[in-house]
């Protein structure tokens, strides 16, 4: 019998990360994920996930951004799974204070730089060294933002940690393509969860007034969907491509 395909997704315990999560388990996955929060804090869901998925699902308290945690999360997921087939980074944070550029402070950028590039990037390198020893392997998908392309300049900090991502997705293409390993971006445009919830009537408004074709919200399911899509292997023949889950929010219009 095959062995069942394991995975680890970063922050996958709420928003956008908990909804990739489910459509993994939905698609027969062994599903690790890790946060920041207590296992203690996220017992009784990976219970109730493993119970309705019959999937192995494990937890790990790991942040993203410091080596130590990022070499445990591995070590840990290697240790129960025994093998691990994909990675999602998805774990990621917005400026605490949006601050104009010109006030943006050195300890907000490298927060924010050290948990959304820093910490996915050395993750992926983790893993990419893993696979190459021979280890099973694989895929990358790396949540981007359409900060990437889009200025913003009250959260500087944040634009150029997703632009980042945007050149990681395509450095790992490239180096690991001859390993066979495909590496994509996967780029949200507004999505409804705990980082927009401070600015939920702002973009209410936006988007009344046309800034998505499609005049809504994006939901974490949209993008729990386009991560599963990928890993499943339906993209086979792409890599280092870019999924815009935006609603048509990137389409510039005259
Ligand atoms: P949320 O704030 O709702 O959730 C963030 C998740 O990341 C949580 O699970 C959190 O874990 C985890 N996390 C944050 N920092 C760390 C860390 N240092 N180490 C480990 N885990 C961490 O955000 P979203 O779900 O909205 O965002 C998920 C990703 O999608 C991010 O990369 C974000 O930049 C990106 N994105 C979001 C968009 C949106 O509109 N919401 C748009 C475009 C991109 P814990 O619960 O333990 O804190």
């Amino acid at each position: 019998m095959e062995r069942p395909k394991t995975v680890l997704v970063t922050g996958g315990g709420r928003g956008i990360g908990a909804a990739i999560v489910e459509h993994l388990l939905d698609r027969g996955w062994d599903v690790a994920f890790c946060g920041r929060k207590p296992g203690s804090e996220l017992a009784a869901r990976v219970e109730a996930l493993a119970r309705r998925s019959g999937r192995r699902v494990r937890y790990v308290e790991a942040d993203v951004a410091v080596r130590s945690d990022r070499e445990r999360l591995l070590a840990t997921v290697l240790a129960a799974f025994g093998a691990l087939d994909a990675l999602v980074n998805n774990a990621g944070v917005a400026p605490e204070v949006r601050a104009d550029l010109l006030d943006l402070t050195e300890a907000s950028y490298d927060r924010v730089m050290d948990t959304n590039l820093k910490g996915p990037f050395f993750l992926a390198q983790a893993v990419a060294r893993h696979w190459a020893a021979g280890g099973a392997g694989g895929a990358i998908v790396n949540i981007g933002s359409i900060s990437a392309t889009v200025a913003s300049v009250n959260r500087g900090e944040y634009c150029l940690s997703k632009a980042g991502i945007a050149m990681m997705t395509r450095l790992f293409a490239v180096r690991l393509a001859p390993l066979g390993i495909n590496v994509y971006e996967v780029r949200p445009g507004v999505i409804a969860s705990d980082m927009t919830a401070g600015v939920r009537e702002k973009y209410d408004r936006l988007i009344a007034g046309g800034l998505t074709l499609q005049p809504r919200w994006g939901e974490p399911e949209d993008v729990g969907r386009a991560v599963a899509m990928l890993l499943a292997g339906d993209l086979a023949y792409s890599t280092g491509q870019v999924i815009q889950v935006d609603g048509g929010l990137e389409i510039q219009r005259l």
